[in-house]
């Protein structure tokens, strides 16, 4: 049985062996090869039902799943009646499948009629929707995962891929030992996993990141590394430039804390490469600038024309497995469906689509706005699936006091215990990876099964199946009436093709009719895949034509980079990320012995001397202190991290220990342009 790893956004294919169970990398599948990673390998060490939700609740009884989704529809109807569908709101995941994301949002935008409808993929690639959307008109990742053993140079920007996406770092270092004359330049201010076998390391101020790539663009124009047949296909090329001006070697160079050497070494070899591939990730997008970051890099290998061919193009990281798939299906509140917002034209489009007098008309609540809301009780129900909010978001305290205040709060979990579902009034138990059946896509557009090989674990349902049942109690019979994931994929696809005519970059209309069978043997696939792409397509902008209406790319004007101040209380810089063997809160990986051995306890890792400044040593429990609370851990002495930074990872929760949670301790200061809360960067 052929299934997809439901972590990162690598996407790596899986062979499950029955009857054992046996977990191998699928040797066919295009992301991976058969390779996996420590996470991936251990699998099938995560499918017993230890601390699994086996029976809906409800405050905490059991009671029958039928007397659950009646208390859950009847509790929403109340609401909705008596304040209106802005009273309502779900909070979805990157976890969920691409069917279980279509059906939250039909509901919620379709029928309630609110598009309250955001995911804990606010907090991974925000950033990077808006940057694709602005610079190609379209959220459309131009590369794939073939580049890397294509690109004459690759750069890493935020991303510590070594750990965080471990099977493309794989492909990295083989690509690498078969051409070692292949360049990797790392820009983090960590030297991480990722540096080992880098030819250059930037160690840059952490939030400078746009500063560099604005830096980048003005070198370029100024030593003839433009590519001048580019330039028809370019809109605010002038403007932008005269912006980047501002940014020459020696103002780079004090804005990152970086050699003026170092950083002309970088720019020489992004000129002299001509294919380079640029990855990033998270130090990117979790920043008060991300969607401006995202376009600085952007700008760079649009007006060099790295991009559109094999080896060349900038490439985002998804944070999570179907990240990508919550995108397509407008799993984002300020998305409306099959990429479409909330023009008149679309909202049009869809209302005949889905044959409802009902679709939102705007944009709904963002993440952060979204718990805010229900903090000040304007939201009243909220219905979360597949996350830990009162963990992973910032001020995760706040948004635990929040959920304790609302008035209806449905998880659909896994996971029996976890912060969000003790605040819970209705737990449903969701399938978990091998019971559920569905699509996800990978950071590089590519469409995989997830497969269920396993029963499920007492009376756990699809998520899917527990939004369309609620949906069919709400009164809204016909629209919900799937009676197998292939249905509900069917239904997407059409919509994708619904009136497009190639104006839309997500276009998979050529499954919009495919049968139950030929779902089962889906293989992975790359969007868009319709009349003229029939087999997919692995790389966009061969043509140089965009999705803008004119077909011309933009550049954007640099942002200012926002620095985080430190003070004589709070004199350290604190950076949050993922260690290699860890998944989220924990609630798989850390039930797997061996993945617990590379660290089993929260930890804050810091320079030498500033461990010797604080009187520290390695292993001592320490107490770390920002505006918001503490957080208690061991010490890790990592003379990888700058003087004056800390570096704690985000898996550990209140389960754990009262003050394991860091997130916590960070303020909620978002980009204002994606929503994307910032957290890189908190004073401690
Ligand atoms: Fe799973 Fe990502 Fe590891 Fe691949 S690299 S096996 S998708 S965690």
């Amino acid at each position: 049985m052929k299934t997809t790893c439901p972590y990162c956004g690598v996407g790596c294919g899986v062979e499950i062996k029955a009857p054992d169970q046996l977990v191998s990398g699928d040797l066919q599948h295009p992301a991976n090869f058969g390779r996996l990673c420590v996470k991936g390998s251990a699998l099938g060490e995560t499918l017993s039902h230890e601390g699994r939700l086996l029976w809906p609740q409800i405050h905490g009884e059991r009671v029958s799943m039928d007397e659950a989704l009646d208390h859950v529809a009847q509790g929403l109807r109340d609401i909705i009646d008596k304040h209106g569908p802005q009273a309502v709101a779900f909070y979805g995941s990157g976890q969920l499948l691409t069917e279980d994301y279509y059906t939250a949002n039909k509901l919620m935008k379709g029928f309630i009629g609110a598009a309250n409808i955001d995911t804990n993929s606010r907090l991974c690639m925000a950033s990077a929707v808006v940057g694709y959307k602005r610079a190609f008109g379209a959220d459309a990742v131009p590369c794939c995962y073939e580049d890397i053993e294509q690109a004459d140079m690759v750069v890493l920007v935020g991303s510590n891929a070594a750990w965080a996406h471990p099977v493309a770092w794989q492909r990295l270092v083989q690509a690498k030992t078969d051409r070692p004359e292949m360049q990797l330049v790392v820009i983090d201010p960590r030297r991480t996993a990722s540096c080992d076998i880098a030819d250059l390391h930037l160690a840059l101020q952490p939030g400078s990141d746009s500063a560099l790539f604005a830096g980048l663009l003005n070198w370029l124009n100024e030593n003839e590394a433009v590519d001048e047949t580019m330039l028809p296909h370019l809109a605010n090329v002038e403007t932008t430039l005269e912006a980047c001006k501002a940014w020459d070697l020696a103002t780079v160079a004090v804005a990152c804390q970086l050699s003026e050497h170092a950083i002309l070494s970088f720019w020489q070899r992004f000129a002299a490469q001509p294919r380079v591939l640029t990855l990033w990730c998270m130090g990117i997008n979790q920043s008060q600038t991300g969607s401006d970051n995202n376009n600085a890099i952007i700008n760079a290998h649009l007006l060099s024309g790295k991009i559109g061919y094999a080896g060349a193009g900038p490439f985002s990281l998804t944070g999570q497995p179907n990240a990508m798939g919550g995108r397509e299906v407008g799993g984002l509140a300020n998305q409306l469906a099959a990429h479409m917002g909330f023009s008149a034209v679309e909202v049009d489009r869809v209302s005949r689509f889905w044959n409802s007098p009902h679709v939102a008309r705007q944009p709904g609540l963002t993440a952060v706005n979204l718990f805010n809301a229900i903090n000040r009780g304007e939201v009243k129900a909220v219905w979360i699936m597949g996350t830990n909010p009162a963990v992973s978001m910032p001020e995760g305290n706040r948004v635990a006091q929040a959920l304790a205040r609302c008035e209806l709060v449905v998880v659909s979990e896994v996971s029996a215990r976890s912060d969000t579902a003790d605040l819970a009034d209705v737990l449903l138990p969701a399938q978990g990876w091998g019971e559920k059946n569905g699509t996800v896509t990978n950071s590089e557009r590519r469409i995989s099964r997830q497969r269920s090989f396993i029963a499920p674990a007492g009376e756990a349902k699809p998520d899917w199946w527990l939004l369309a049942q609620v949906a069919q109690r709400l009164g809204y019979t016909e629209a919900f009436a799937w009676q197998h994931p292939s249905e509900i994929f069917a239904e997407h696809a059409a919509l994708s093709g619904f009136e497009n005519h190639g104006r839309r970059a997500f276009d998979i209309s050529a499954l919009a009719h495919i049968t139950r069978e030929q779902y089962d043997q889906l293989a992975p696939v790359q969007w868009p895949l319709n009349d003229r792409a029939p087999t997919g397509t692995a790389r966009l902008f061969a043509d140089r034509r965009f999705f803008h209406v004119d077909g011309k790319a933009r550049l954007l004007p640099p942002a200012i980079p926002v620095k985080t101040l430190t003070s004589s209380h709070y004199p350290l810089l604190m950076n949050t990320g993922r260690i290699r063997d860890q998944w989220h809160t924990m609630t798989r990986t850390g039930n797997v012995p061996r993945l617990m051995q590379h660290y089993d306890e929260p930890f804050v890792a810091l320079h030498p001397h500033d461990a010797a400044a604080h009187g520290l040593s390695q292993g001592d429990l320490t107490r770390v202190q920002s505006a918001l609370g503490w957080w208690s851990g061991r010490v890790v002495i990592d003379s990888g991290l700058m003087r004056g930074q800390l570096f704690i990872p985000m898996h550990w929760t209140r389960q754990f220990s009262a003050q394991a949670n860091v997130d916590g301790l960070v303020a909620a200061h978002c980009c204002p342009d994606s929503g994307q809360p910032a957290l890189k960067q908190t004073a401690v």
